[in-house]
């Protein structure tokens, strides 16, 4: 079977569609996000646009700032004071990559932790370690959970879960969301020993690795759940750019019980979960 992320997206956003309605109503306030880009990568600005565009068909008042490539790190920390003490601004986002003369690390912890929808700043880290309700959690880890949910029901405990990558913004928060889930939880990384055998134990597999198609079907146990976080551009046979997962997934949609297609599965998941984001700092600010 594969998991449909792009419906499964849909669903969510109509259901906070519905929730921005109510919490209008019952507040008089909009939820708001500020994404801010900093230069002129293509892939950013495609990811903007559509963050723009389904903030907007939640209902939300989305605001969109470009600044230069040649726009200094104090002028951006400068901007991100405004918007941290704007009360009309309930979300921020700084699009990554940022120009290389900027250190990512002190912009996303110039963030104001309770605006921050990305769920990077080292406080919401912490605040998904102690398992606190409310707390911003990244959005692909929230969306991995989502799709395997979708496909074995909200009760994943006893699960074994093996994740291939630990990033901070992938492998480790979506770890700790498994085990919150009641999963058992395997890290694997580039130094895991007998990468293969370890997969092969997992009812649930998450790769997020960035290597195309580097698991393959006879990796996998029979019947598990493939979440395929990787977006890979690959030139294939036709000599056509084409997108692919980490996963074969030609070889293991006949082994897997369920697989995430790339395009079209963790993919949509990121955005949708990004606007939960954001109706949830909305909930926060006004609880404070
Ligand atoms: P990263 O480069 O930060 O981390 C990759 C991880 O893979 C590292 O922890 C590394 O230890 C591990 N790794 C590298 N080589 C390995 C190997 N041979 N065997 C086992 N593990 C290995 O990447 P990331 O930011 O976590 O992203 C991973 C992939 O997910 C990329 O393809 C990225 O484009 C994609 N991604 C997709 C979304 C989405 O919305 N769908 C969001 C974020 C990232």
């Amino acid at each position: 079977m594969i998991i449909d992320g792009k419906q499964i997206a849909s669903n969510l956003r109509a259901s906070l569609k519905a929730q921005v309605t109510d919490f209008k109503k019952q507040h008089n306030i909009t939820p708001s996000l500020t994404v801010v880009l900093v230069g002129n990568d293509p892939a950013s600005d495609v990811y903007v646009r559509n963050k723009v565009k389904q903030t907007l068909e939640v209902g939300m008042i989305s605001n969109e700032i470009r600044l230069s490539q040649q726009t200094s790190e104090s002028e951006l920390l400068t901007l991100l004071d405004e918007l941290n003490t704007d009360d009309s601004v309930h979300g921020i986002l700084v699009q990554l990559p940022l120009p290389k003369a900027i250190d990512e690390q002190r912009v996303i912890s110039a963030i104001n932790p309770d605006k921050d929808v990305d769920g990077f700043h080292a406080q919401n880290s912490g605040r998904l370690l102690n398992g606190e309700p409310g707390a911003l959690v990244p959005c692909t880890p929230q969306g991995c959970v989502i799709l395997a949910q979708s496909h074995l029901g909200d009760d994943l405990s006893g699960k074994h879960v093996v994740i291939i990558g630990r990033s901070n913004i992938v492998g480790k928060p979506v770890s700790l969301l498994f085990l919150q889930a009641h999963c058992t939880v395997t890290i694997t990384h580039s130094r895991t020993a007998n990468l293969k055998d370890v997969v092969k134990q997992a009812d649930i597999v998450v790769a997020a690795v960035g290597i195309p198609k580097m698991v393959k079907g006879d990796w996998l146990k029979p019947g598990c759940v493939v979440i395929d976080v990787g977006i890979n551009r690959i030139t294939n046979e036709e000599g056509k750019t084409a997108l692919v997962g980490d996963v074969d997934f030609i070889e293991a949609e006949k082994v897997a019980s369920a697989i995430t297609p790339v395009p079209g599965g963790v993919g949509p998941m990121t955005i949708a979960c990004l606007l939960k984001n954001t109706l949830q700092a909305a909930q926060n600010q006004l609880a404070h």
